[in-house]
């Protein structure tokens, strides 16, 4: 299924063909137009796996409405955090001795090893929505990066969660994008300027069998393809990643979880029209301001 928020956070199911859209915001209980009041998209993450089957129901006998005619919005609301995978494909690990030479005159070698890390969730923005470059940023004449990535988002929360249960912690997957300054701060810093995590097209969820292996990433910048990465290239597979990070905090339902950048990162500039593509997902289509 792939459900989506959009206009003044409405919930809704968009057609496999990706043309229309069903409205279930009636069927949920406790909903409300206020970002700042999110329990209710929190309760839906939790208890996804308990709701899917009737919400298969309500899309069979709803009203279709042009995808067109709605403005989506970044499919998350409220998260407790935004957990990120760091260097998790090979060929990144690789790429990074280069940028790094080039970005900070020096190699890291601690940013070289799989770990995770945390954004700022006010850094979540909606698809279309542009992505601001600071100025500050772009007069210090640091380099801005793109880096296209499969995003969990988890569904029923928890501690210390096996590897081998981890899947059936994970309520859908979508496209992100984990926009980075490169510079010698702090990576939270680097990785949290508002809009440097826009997020969508919408979650595939997870009911009917549809899991992140094997998935192909395609990000292009005005229509020529920078990076081109298949899931089963992960260093750490998402089962690893959910949970590694849900033995260092809970994950709470919501949540966000980046899986790692794949090969190819490199500076985004003002005008710019990024394409996130993700096989069986959707596209996240984001300008540049
Ligand atoms: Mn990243």
């Amino acid at each position: 299924m792939r459900l989506a928020l959009f206009d003044d956070y409405r919930l809704g199911v968009v057609s496999e063909d990706e043309t229309t859209i069903v409205d279930l915001t009636s069927g949920i209980s406790g909903h409300n137009t206020d970002p700042l009041t999110a329990g209710w998209w929190r309760e839906l993450c939790r208890d996804w796996r308990v709701l899917a089957p009737r919400f298969v129901e309500l899309v069979d006998s709803a009203t279709s409405i042009d995808l067109a005619d709605v403005t989506l919005r970044a499919p998350a609301l409220g998260p407790s955090k935004i957990i990120a995978a760091a260097s998790n494909y090979a060929a990144h690990v690789e790429e990074m001795h280069g940028v790094q030479e080039r970005t900070l005159g020096a190699v890291e070698e601690w940013m070289m090893n799989f770990d995770v890390f945390l954004k700022a969730p006010s850094s979540i923005s909606d698809p279309g929505q542009p992505i601001m470059l600071p100025p500050s940023v772009v007069e210090a004449g640091n380099e801005i990066h793109h880096e296209s990535e499969l995003v969990v988002v988890i569904g029923r929360g928890g501690f210390g969660i096996e590897r081998e249960k981890a899947l059936e912690h994970v309520m859908g997957y979508t496209a992100g994008l984990d926009i980075t300054v490169r510079s010698p701060a702090d990576r939270s810093r680097r990785k949290s300027y508002d809009t440097f995590s826009p997020l969508g097209p919408w979650i595939r969820t997870t009911e009917d069998g549809f899991d992140g292996s094997g998935l192909d990433i395609v990000l292009t910048v005005d229509g020529e393809v920078r990076q081109q990465v298949n899931t089963r290239d992960l260093i750490v597979d998402v089962a690893g990643i959910v949970s590694y990070a849900s033995s260092i905090m809970t994950l709470m339902p919501g949540d966000i979880i980046f899986t790692g950048a794949p090969p190819g990162v490199g500076p985004i500039a003002s005008g710019e029209v990024l394409d996130s593509s993700i096989s069986g997902i959707g596209h996240l289509v984001v300008p540049v301001a």
